[in-house]
């Protein structure tokens, strides 16, 4: 059974029973947000807050349809990207939603990270959304809206995704069985996503590439160009290398942000650098994340990394 407890989505889910209850619920929503937020969790309990049997209390959790979608088993409740979008799948979901819902007079479809579509793909699906039947309601999550097409977007009532406060993060971790203590300092560590948080306590490796990166971090804020270049030339892996970016992006990131706690690396950039070389330093990091499409050599790749980083710095 899965767990579908929300954590810090109050306003989110008010605004939802508001709309099912004055019956104007939208026949296509999308929620936005950063991934690890709780966008799919969100999109599963409005499938429930429709399907329950028990109008006037919906989501009941207790009827026929609440069980079935808390057991990840009902048959009206599509998950269309399986193990990633292909023309074919959403050519499969489409031809589905112009057959009637399998059990009772409503189907939804939920469209995951629907931004990882291609643009060939979206065009597929909006024949589908383009002309609203009364048997189906789409729902879509999406990390970043600049992927999606126009007419896509001006087709669904758009809900982003609150951020979390600390406290609703740390029980969202505990929750999913990490202690408290360790609960609370990694968010004061990483910031208010469970998901991100989960999926690096999960990840060894990951952990090992932050703590490389808080050592380039402090490198850096010593301005020492010499050191972070070795700490980069220890990594001949071009994944390990984007992890390692994507773990600076986050600490240098923290220190820009006025609200994070000050420990580690964090503390040390923010103490020893300027907020606008932290600012350049994290543009410059996304200038170079961007390169993961291309091919790029690692050892030289590595040496790039370092030798960009210090232009600012300089
Ligand atoms: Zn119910």
């Amino acid at each position: 059974m899965i767990d579908l407890t929300l954590f810090g989505k109050q306003s989110e889910t008010d605004r939802l029973k508001a709309l099912y209850n004055d019956g104007r619920m939208p026949h296509a929503i999308m929620f936005t947000g950063e991934k690890g937020t709780g966008k799919k969790m969100l999109a599963r309990w409005c499938a429930l807050l429709m399907l329950c049997e028990n109008s006037d209390k919906a989501p009941c959790m207790e009827c026929r349809n609440c069980t079935n979608i808390k057991n990840d088993d009902h048959p009206d409740v599509i998950f269309a990207k399986g193990e990633k979008y292909t023309a074919d799948g959403i050519r499969d979901i489409v031809q589905q939603t112009s057959l009637f819902p399998n059990d009772g007079d409503l189907r939804i479809v939920i469209f995951e990270d629907c931004d990882e579509m291609s643009e060939v793909q979206q065009n597929i699906l909006l024949k589908a959304i383009e002309e609203p039947s009364k048997y189906n309601r789409y729902i879509f999550t999406c990390k970043n809206t600049a992927s999606v097409l126009p007419t896509i977007k001006s087709r669904v009532v758009t809900i982003p995704v609150s951020e979390m406060t600390n406290h609703d993060c740390v029980s969202c971790l505990v929750a999913k069985g990490v202690p408290e203590q360790e609960a609370t300092k990694y968010v004061l560590k990483l910031g208010k996503n469970p998901g991100r948080i989960l999926d690096i306590i999960n990840d060894k490796k990951k952990v090992a590439l932050r703590e490389s990166a808080e050592r380039i971090a402090r490198c850096i804020a010593d301005e020492n160009e010499y050191e972070t270049a070795k700490e980069f030339s220890h990594y001949t892996d071009r994944e390990e290398l984007f992890g390692i970016l994507y773990a600076l992006y986050e600490i240098i990131g923290s220190a820009v942000r006025p609200d994070s706690a000050d420990e580690g690396a964090v503390k040390e950039l923010k103490e020893k650098l300027t907020f606008k070389k932290l600012y350049t330093l994290t543009e410059r990091i996304e200038e170079l994340t961007a390169l993961s499409d291309y091919n790029v050599n690692a050892k030289v790749f590595a040496a790039y990394c370092s030798s960009r980083l210090f232009e600012i710095i300089a």
